[in-house]
């Protein structure tokens, strides 16, 4: 079958054939209908030698959704042909925060080697995807590949962590979202479904602005020198009750220092190296500062639930496979609007 492959540190991934894999007990094995290209791809394969935690060659890819090609001995639940989500952050199945659903905090990663798809197991920018156990698919109940496979990531992750928040998104909150790129585009309508918070949308690209602006954000404004201010003057001087950073440089985690509220929450889904000071004096009263990653298969099904009920629309680019490194590029330049989903 043909998959893209990361093979070379610092060179770009490559389409290449690859043994077609097989199930094997317990294992389900997909045709892979979509698959969604994350920023976070970019910062693996931005990762220096010294620093690389991945076995090469590397199959991308760690949103995914097909249909069940084969089924390994003993596995029931599904049939061949159904359509399923791939849940990503593969746990153990075992320990307590596996067994909360919590695949994603799971305690025994380290110890067992077990790796999500795309990210050390081999990914969904494939043909064909196996899948270790039947626990990590979500049927997708109707759902159009391309529209449901962010969903998966850019879909669960800012779901979990609006979720947490959403004690502190009462009438007449606010909410800032720092990058709305596939994340943070997903972000703002979540926020619009489930809070009766006003967004406030942050970017350094005009056109990914105005993506917020189609996709709910009450107000939009320019990450430069002045969007403190500017969020300061749009919430009375107060600052945001929560405010979501899904970049996570130092500069935007500086922003989110300047603008939450006393009592807020920042959000750091972001994972560009940024850190938010905590100590007192270094942040307004009582914020809370966390680092959320993934979500739980329990919010997988609730934001499969919400596209399903028209909440939530990704904006989307489709590539064939052999076009995914160009995906990739573009992400890397930031010149994809929404989310690339690769067919293979
Ligand atoms: P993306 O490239 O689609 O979007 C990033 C957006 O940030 C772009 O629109 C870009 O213009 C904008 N941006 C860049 N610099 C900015 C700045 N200084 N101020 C405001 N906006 C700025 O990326 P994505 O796939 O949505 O991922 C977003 C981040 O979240 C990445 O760091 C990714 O690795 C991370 N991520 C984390 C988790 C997790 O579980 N914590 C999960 C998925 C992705
Ligand atoms: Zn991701
Ligand atoms: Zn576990």
């Amino acid at each position: 079958m043909k998959a893209l492959q990361y093979r070379t540190i610092g060179a770009a991934p490559e389409v290449v054939t690859v043994p077609d894999p097989e199930p094997g007990p317990g294992q389900v094995l997909l045709k892979v209908t979509a698959a969604g290209a994350c920023h976070s791809d970019i910062a693996v394969m931005s990762q220096p030698a010294e620093h690389f935690r991945y076995a090469l060659p590397l199959t991308l890819g760690h949103e995914g959704v097909g249909t069940v090609a084969a089924l390994g001995a003993g596995v029931g639940g599904l049939a061949e042909g159904d359509g399923v989500a791939v849940y990503g952050p593969w746990g153990c199945g075992t320990c307590v925060k596996c067994a909360e659903g919590k695949e994603n905090y799971c305690l025994r990663t380290e110890e067992l080697g077990i790796r999500p798809p795309g990210l050390g197991a081999p990914g969904s920018m494939a043909e064909y995807l196996l899948v270790d156990d039947v626990r990590h698919l979500v049927p997708l109940g109707g759902l159009d590949p391309v529209a449901a496979v962010p969903l998966t990531d850019a879909g669960l992750t800012p779901y979990h962590a609006i979720k947490r928040a959403l004690p502190k998104l009462v009438p007449g909150s606010s909410a800032v979202v720092i990058g709305t790129g596939g994340l943070g585009h997903v972000a703002i309508q979540l926020l619009r479904a489930l809070t009766p918070a006003r967004v406030i949308a942050l970017d350094v690209s005009a056109d990914k602005l105005r993506l917020a602006r189609e996709v709910g954000a009450h107000e939009t404004v320019p990450s430069d020198a002045q969007a403190a201010a500017a969020v300061r003057d749009l919430t009375g001087g107060l600052g945001s009750e929560v405010a979501f950073d899904f970049v996570g440089a130092q500069v935007t985690a500086d922003l989110a220092a300047t603008v939450v509220a006393v009592e807020g929450e920042i959000s750091v889904v972001g994972i560009g190296g940024g850190a938010v000071p905590v100590g007192f004096g270094r942040l307004p009263f009582e914020v809370t500062v966390s680092s959320p990653y993934w979500g739980s298969r329990t919010e997988l099904v609730e934001v499969l639930a919400l596209a399903r009920a028209g909440a939530v629309s990704v904006h989307t680019e489709t590539f064939s496979l052999d076009e995914a490194p160009v995906a990739y590029q573009r992400l890397h330049d930031g010149r994809i609007d929404g989310r690339a989903v690769v067919l293979p």
